[in-house]
């Protein structure tokens, strides 16, 4: 089983619709949605859940009313804000406090000075992961909480499982839909395939994000494919990105026009291959090929 992660230096690129692409081109793959603060690939695919799962990336904390005194201890050492003062309806009784969840950050502080123990430190809920099938193959993807932070750790479960399942199936590839830009979330996304594709556009900010995560790519020694979306906007920088990114050493996947039917696509919720039999689907099965060529070890330059 080869995983091959489609990845860009930022949100916006067409990665999505690569992905998709990809999707209905392979034969039997798994798929993964590790774009989990935008996860969108379901709005293509259409899965059909199968499976729900909780997901916790940390602590909350709770307080329990009958056990507080009001003592307003957790109120002064929490330096997020996060303990909320209820007044009491009277002058004579203490306030009441409770934990912001939004703006608990897990730290546990109040739980350890809290005397009554009326502070429980408990699994925050952050979100959930699904398994799902799809009609091009089964697909793990996750959906985070209102104001929930994207996380390693779910993208890393997400991941595993989706790996896990591919192996089960003895299926050819694991396709990950990764998060753009280069932080945890990214390293999370990479580390560990067999291929990274990096999707980009012909601008200057394109090519500078692309050297960013190629450099990512590059530090944990994974073999890196770059695909110019909407090339035929810019094809003097669309060229220019070829060759430093050659001269670089990275294998150079091909490039794909920019066309109104990737818009048309997403609305029709099908993907650039099913919906555009032209020039576009075209390039895209272009690209596919070499990706696979360079996944499987056919191809190494
Ligand atoms: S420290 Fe404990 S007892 Fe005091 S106000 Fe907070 S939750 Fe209540
Ligand atoms: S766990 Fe930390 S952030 Fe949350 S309420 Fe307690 S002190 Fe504040």
């Amino acid at each position: 089983m080869k995983e091959i992660i489609i990845i860009s230096g930022k949100g916006g690129t067409g990665k999505t619709s690569l992905t998709g692409a990809f999707a209905a081109l392979a034969e039997n793959p798994v798929l993964a949605d590790c774009d989990v603060d935008a996860a969108d690939l379901h709005l293509i695919l259409k899965p059909k859940i199968l499976e729900t799962h909780d997901f916790s990336g940390g602590k909350q904390a709770r307080i329990e009313p009958d056990k507080c005194t009001g003592c307003a201890t957790c109120e002064e050492v929490c330096r997020f804000g996060a303990i909320r003062r209820i007044p009491a309806k009277d002058d004579i009784s203490p306030p009441f406090f409770a934990v912001d969840p939004v703006a608990c950050e897990g730290c546990g502080v109040c739980a350890w000075f809290c005397i009554p123990k009326a502070v429980q430190f408990e699994d925050a809920l952050n979100g959930h992961w699904f398994v799902s099938e799809t009609r091009f193959g089964c697909l793990v993807h996750a959906k985070l909480g209102v104001a929930e932070e994207n996380s390693g750790k779910l993208v890393t479960l997400v991941r595993n499982r989706a790996k896990q399942i591919a192996k089960e199936r003895n299926c050819p590839y694991l396709l990950v839909d990764g998060s753009p830009g280069i932080g945890c979330p990214v390293i999370a996304s990479l580390t560990g395939a067999d291929l990274v594709v990096i999707v980009t556009e012909p601008t200057v900010s394109g090519e500078h994000d692309l050297a960013r995560v190629a450099d990512l790519a590059k530090h944990f020694g994974i073999p890196v494919a770059v695909c110019v979306n909407k090339a035929d906007i810019n094809p003097g920088m669309a060229d220019r990105i070829r060759v430093n990114a050659e001269a670089r050493g990275l294998s150079f996947a091909g490039t794909v026009p920019y066309d109104k039917a990737v818009t048309a696509a997403q609305v029709a919720q099908l993907t650039i291959v099913e919906h555009d039999r032209g020039e576009l689907g075209k390039a895209v099965r272009k690209v596919w090929e070499r990706v696979t060529a360079l996944a499987d070890g056919k191809d190494t330059k």
